[in-house]
C-alpha cells in the first residue's frame, strides 16, 4: 500500500504515563484483572474506545472560546444547527447530552410497548432503550463473510420475510447503523440502504439512522462502491441521510468532539414530541445537555470529519495497523473499517476454550506487557451467565478491539503496540485464561472481578 502520514500537526501535547512491569502487575490486582477499573494514570496507550477521546482541532478550541452560553436560542446552537442540516438535509435539528439520550427520546417518540424495531444491528444502548420502552429490538445481520465489502448491510430476505409476515404490523421503525459496529465497523452499501427505503415505503415504516460513524460509513462508500465513486465523503453521506426519514447519532464519535449526540428529522410532529421529552431530562431544545462551547465545538468538527484527506488516514492507518498486528503474529479480523483494529482470540489462544474467556486474557495480556487498553468483546461481555453454577453460555466469538482515538496517536505509537503484540505472539501459551469472580447481572463486564487460571484444567 502507499505509504501515508497524518494529515495534521501538533500543535498540544500531553505526557503519557510508563508504568514498569511491577506497576503494571500491582494495578491489575487491584483492579480485579479488569481493564475498565484501571485509571487512566496507570495507562500508557488507550485503545479502550474511540467515544469521546478524539483530539480537536486548532479551529474547535478557538470555536470553544466564542461559544454562545444564552440559555435559549445561543448563537451556537444556530451554527450547530445549520451545519447539521447543511449535512443531513433533515430541517428539525435537536441536540442532546450524548447518542445514548438521542436514542432513549427519538425512540420514545415512535416506539410503544408491544411494537417492534429491526435493524442490522441495535447498538447495546439502543436495545437497552428499545426494550425499556417495553419494544423488541431484533436484529438481522448478513451473516458474516469474510470477504463481502459491505459487512454492515441489514440481511433483506430476512428483513422481507419479518415485514411480510402477521407479526410484521407491529413493526415500528428500521433502524440502520453506520457504520455497523458488531461486524467490526463494517460499512452498510447504499444498494442496502435504498433496498431498505423501498421496503420501509412499502409497509409505510419509518426508516431511522444511527449515524454515530456517518463519515466513516461515507468514506468506505466512495472506497468501495463503483456507484459512489464520482463523490465527495460529503455527498456520499448527504446521500445516506436523504435516504432515511431521520437519525439521532453520538457525536462522541464522528462529531470528532469529546461530548454531544444529536436527533436530526423531516417529521416535524415527532421533533416536537422529542422536545417534549428532552426538556424533561436535557434541558432547553436549543442546548440539549450541552454547554455552547460544545455546540461550537461540534459544529466545527462535523465540518471537518468529511474531509477526504483525514477520512483516507483514517481507513490507511486501520489497515496499516492491521497488516503490522499480523506481521507481529496476531490473527486480525478482515477487512478493517476505519475506527478499530479487532484480533480474534481464539485463534491466537487456541489453549484457552471460551469459559476460560480467551479475549479478556488477550486484552489483561496487552496491559501487562505494555501498559496497552483495549477492549474485549468475547464472553465476558457477550456470553450469557450461567446459573446455579453452570457454566456460561460462550459469545459467538471471542474478539479484541483495538479502537483507534481520532487524531490523538501517532504511527509510532501504534509501532509500540505492535512491538507488545509481537512479545505475546512469541509465547502465545503462556497466557493464562481467567475466570469471574464477582459480577453484576448486567453489563457485568464493566464491573466484574476476575482471576487469572494459574494452574491448569
Ligand atoms: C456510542 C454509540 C451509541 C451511544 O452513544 P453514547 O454517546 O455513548 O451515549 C449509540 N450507537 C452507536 C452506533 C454508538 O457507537
Amino acid at each position: 500500500m502507499p505509504a501515508f502520514m497524518e494529515p495534521f500537526r501538533i500543535k498540544a501535547v500531553e505526557p503519557i504515563p510508563f508504568p514498569d512491569e511491577q506497576q503494571r502487575r500491582d494495578t491489575l490486582i487491584a483492579a480485579g484483572y479488569n481493564l475498565f477499573r484501571v485509571p487512566a494514570s496507570q495507562i500508557t496507550i488507550d485503545l479502550l474506545t474511540d467515544s469521546g477521546t478524539s483530539a480537536m482541532s486548532a479551529a474547535q478550541w478557538s470555536a470553544l472560546m466564542t461559544g454562545d452560553e444564552s440559555y435559549a436560542g445561543a448563537r451556537s446552537f444556530e451554527q450547530f444547527e445549520a451545519v447539521m442540516q447543511e449535512l443531513t438535509g433533515y430541517p428539525e435539528i435537536i441536540p442532546a447530552h450524548q447518542g445514548r439520550a438521542a436514542e432513549r427520546i427519538l425512540l420514545g417518540s415512535v416506539l410503544g410497548p408491544g411494537d417492534v424495531s429491526l435493524a442490522n444491528t441495535h447498538f447495546d444502548t439502543t436495545r437497552a432503550s428499545v426494550e425499556s420502552i417495553g419494544a423488541t429490538a431484533v436484529d438481522l445481520p448478513v451473516t458474516a463473510d469474510p470477504d463481502t465489502p459491505f459487512g454492515g448491510d441489514i440481511d433483506l430476505a430476512a428483513l422481507k420475510e419479518f415485514l411480510d409476515a402477521p407479526h410484521g404490523t407491529n413493526v415500528r421503525c428500521v433502524v440502520m447503523t453506520v457504520t455497523n459496529n458488531a461486524t467490526g465497523g463494517q460499512p452498510v452499501s447504499l444498494t442496502n440502504l435504498t433496498a431498505v427505503r423501498r421496503l420501509c415505503d412499502e409497509h409505510g415504516i419509518r426508516f431511522l439512522l444511527d449515524a454515530s460513524r456517518f463519515a466513516e460509513n461515507a468514506y468506505l462508500l466512495t472506497q468501495r462502491d463503483p456507484e459512489c465513486q464520482a463523490l465527495t465523503p460529503r455527498q456520499a453521506a448527504q446521500t445516506i441521510f436523504s435516504l432515511a426519514d431521520g437519525c439521532w447519532a453520538s457525536l462522541k464519535k464522528d462529531g470528532v468532539a469529546n461530548i454531544g449526540g444529536v436527533i436530526a428529522l423531516h417529521d416535524a410532529e415527532i421533533a416536537r414530541r422529542c422536545r417534549d421529552r428532552l426538556i424533561e431530562t436535557e434541558g432547553f431544545p436549543t442546548y440539549g445537555g450541552l454547554a455552547g462551547r460544545d455546540l461550537a465545538a461540534l459544529a466545527q468538527g462535523l465540518t471537518e470529519v468529511t474531509d477526504p484527506q483525514y477520512l483516507r488516514y483514517r481507513e490507511q492507518t486501520a489497515r496499516w495497523f492491521g497488516d503490522q498486528l499480523e506481521d507481529a503474529g496476531f490473527p486480525v479480523v478482515r477487512p478493517t473499517g476505519c475506527h478499530a483494529v479487532y484480533i480474534d482470540a481464539a485463534r491466537l489462544l487456541p489453549h484457552l476454550c471460551p469459559q476460560r474467556l480467551p479475549a479478556t486474557a488477550l486484552a489483561n495480556q496487552l496491559y501487562l506487557a505494555g501498559a496497552v487498553r483495549v477492549s474485549e468483546l468475547g464472553t465476558l461481555v457477550f456470553g450469557i451467565p450461567g446459573s446455579n453454577g453452570e457454566p456460561d453460555r460462550p459469545a459467538p466469538r471471542e474478539l479484541v478491539r483495538l479502537a483507534l482515538p481520532r487524531r490523538v496517536y501517532t504511527k509510532s505509537h501504534l509501532e509500540y503496540v505492535t512491538d507488545v503484540a509481537a512479545r505475546i505472539a512469541e509465547s502465545p501459551d503462556e497466557v493464562p485464561g481467567y475466570r469471574i469472580t464477582e459480577q453484576a447481572s448486567t453489563l457485568r463486564h464493566f464491573t466484574a472481578v476476575l482471576e487469572p487460571i494459574t494452574s491448569g484444567r
